[in-house]
This record gives structure tokens, sequence and C-alpha cells, in this order.
């Protein structure tokens, strides 16, 4: 990048300025990871300080079976699959039970579009899980499920969330919006949600006080100016609701789906849109890094290239997992969660899924004070 460009965005940046759709593109384009990451890294310290967040979640998908065949999904199954599943309610709420693990704060439940599934299973298993597990907050399905529940039951998603929120709905998960360009859309999402039922949906949930994360599928066909639209179009509505809490970049696994020959994000790229991403979104409080898609290494580094959340201790995830083939744990302990955070440098701070802080945990102990102690490496 030309220097001289280099330091007005610097300045820019350090002043508290908003950057364009076009400094955006220009920072994609710059290779300068070292001064990308520093960049991000001073703007998630002036939002968050030395803090980490982390809440003690569990995830739950009730079917893997799909009317819809995404080209970058793992997890979708048809109907007479040999592992197709769905789940009785009476089975989720007995699974659920048994992931309870002292101090499980969240259940993230996400599943398929189910072609023959009633509507009325989706508020049932939400009151059954409530009942169950009443200090559980129920973080449920993305905005493309939302958009399917109003199909399949003919109602507008303004009833489908009051009965889904009367039923024990805390947020909806980020899910569904991959890249929201059509251009790209069109070539790799099989189902009917694209950029206005997301946005509506998540509008109509912000204004009755739920509180959402967003998400980015990246390293797939899109290139980084998709990127750049993608988080802009997300600022903008933040602009409007102030209703979602994180965004989270989610990188494509090329194992098992229909884009299995396309090679995936590198780290240095993973990190560099984890820095960009922070610096546009000037009015998103959060970034979070979830290690089950980048392994445990990246993920630190992310924290130190704008991230300041990671995703928190997970024992079932399958829509991930299934894709994974890198030998990246399917599940971390609490333990091992903050010495993850510490070994990066960090002060783990444990959350709820409004971001309310439940308990700070001590800052890291510096590096130099304890060489002598054997190193964990995080694969
Ligand atoms: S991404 Fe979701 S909607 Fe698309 S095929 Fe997979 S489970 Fe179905």
């Amino acid at each position: 990048m030309d220097a001289g460009l280099q330091r007005e965005l610097d300045d820019k940046i350090r002043a508290g300025e908003r950057l364009t759709y076009d400094d955006g593109v220009t920072l994609y384009e710059c290779d300068d990871l070292a001064w990308l990451g520093g960049l991000a890294h001073h703007v998630r310290t002036e939002k968050n300080g030395d803090r980490v967040f982390f809440n003690v979640n569990r995830h739950l998908n009730l079917t893997n079976v799909c009317a819809a065949s995404c080209a970058y999904c793992s997890f979708e199954r048809k109907p007479g699959q040999k592992d197709a599943y769905t789940m009785r309610i009476d089975e989720a709420v007995r699974l659920a039970k048994a992931m309870e693990p002292e101090g499980l704060t969240e259940l993230h439940i996400v599943n398929g579009l189910h072609p023959t599934l009633p509507w009325r299973y989706y508020p049932r298993v939400l009151r059954e899980l409530k009942a169950a597990l009443p200090q559980v907050a129920l973080k449920a399905f993305t905005a493309t499920e939302i958009h399917w529940f109003e199909q399949i039951s003919g109602l507008p998603a303004d009833a489908v969330l009051d009965e889904l929120i009367d039923a024990g709905l805390e947020s909806l998960t980020g899910g569904g919006a991959e890249i929201f360009a059509w251009e790209v859309r069109e070539k790799i999402v099989d189902h009917k949600t694209h950029w206005e039922d997301w946005s509506r949906i998540h509008r109509l949930a912000h204004s009755k006080g739920l509180r959402t994360p967003a998400t980015m599928l990246y390293g797939h066909i899109e290139e980084p100016r998709h990127r750049v639209d993608h988080v802009l179009r997300l600022r903008e509505l933040q602009d409007e609701t102030g209703g979602f809490v994180v965004f989270i970049p989610l990188r494509f696994h090329n194992d098992n789906n229909r884009l299995s020959y396309l090679p995936m994000a590198t780290g240095a790229e993973a990190l560099k849109t984890f820095a960009v991403s922070r610096l546009l979104l000037d009015n998103f409080d959060h970034v979070k890094v979830f290690w089950v898609m980048h392994g445990l290494s990246t993920a630190q580094l992310a924290l130190n290239h704008g991230a300041d959340d990671i995703d928190g201790s997970v024992v079932e995830y399958k829509i991930t997992h299934d894709a994974d083939g890198f030998g990246t744990p399917d599940k971390l302990t609490r333990e091992d969660l903050l010495d993850l955070i510490r070994d990066a440098g960090f002060r783990p701070v444990e959350r709820n899924t409004r971001y309310d802080v439940l308990r700070e945990f001590d800052p890291a102990v510096p590096l130099a004070q304890r060489r002598a102690e054997p190193q964990a490496i995080w694969a």
C-alpha cells in the first residue's frame, strides 16, 4: 500500500473516524498484517480493555434434516438418509439435561429446515427446555429458520417471534447470513432467506427487545469487497436498531460439501478478516472468534487482531465438527478456556447471553514471569 494512504488511514482510524466502503477494500488489499492487526487491537482495546469474554454454553441441533441443500453445508441430510435424525421433544430435553454441566448459562439451538415437522413443535420444545433448565438462556434459530416458520405456519414473523419469546426464547442466533451480496449468495445459498428477510427478522427481533449476534461465512467464492459490503450492511442496520451484540466471522470449511474443491482461507486471511471487520464495525461492541472453525492457535491470534470474545465450552456442535479435518477438539473445559485466554495475554470474563458480566477472572501472568513453567500448546 502507498505509504501516504497508509498514514491517512492510520490517522483516520486513530481519530475514531468512520471508514468507507473504499477504505475497507483498501485495507483488504494491504498485506501489512502487523499494521492491520495493531490497529484492530488498538480499537478492541479502547472498547474492551484487556478483557476477553466467554460464556458457558452447549449446542443442540434438534434435526439435521433440511429441505435446502446449501453448497457450503456439511450438516444437512435428506429424509431417510442413514444418519438423518430428528429429536422428539423428550429426547431433546433429556440430551440438554445430560449436557448441563455446573454453570451452564446458554443453549445454542440451530437446525435444518425440516420439511414436515409442524410449527407447533418449535415453541413446545423451547417451553419444555425452559421448564427443565430454567436458569439457561435459550439462544435459538437463525433468521432463516424464523422465515421458514413463517412459511410452514402461515403466521407473520411478528406472531412467530411473540410465541417463541413467550415459550422462552432469549435471542436469535446469528446464522443464515453467509454473504449477503447476491452475486455470491445466489451461487451458494439454497433457501429463500436473503438480506431483505434476514434484516427484516433481526430488525423485528430488536424491536421486541431481543439482542442478537450477526455472522459472516468467509473464505469460499466471495471476494474481499463482498466481505466489506456484508459488514457495512450490518453497520447500517446497527445504526438503526442498536440490537446486535456481536459480530462473528465464520471460516468456511471445505470438507464434505459441494465446495470441497476450494482451498480454505489461510490463518493470515482469517486474521485480516478479523482485523478489517473490527475496524469497519465501529458500532459493534464485540467481535467473536469461534474456535471450532479456526483452531485454537488462530483463535488466540485473533484475540490480538480485533476479537475480544471466544465461543465457550462446546460439547455438542455437529455443524462444523462434521466438516473439521484439522484435529481441532470438539470441546474445551472451562479451565482450558481460561488458560487459552490467559496464554494469549488477556483477562477472562464470563458473560451471559446479553453480555452482562457474570465474573471477572484474574488477568494473565506475563510470560516472562512463568518461563520456567511447562507451556500449553494449543493446536
Ligand atoms: S446451511 Fe442450513 S438451510 Fe442450508 S442446507 Fe445447511 S442446514 Fe439447510
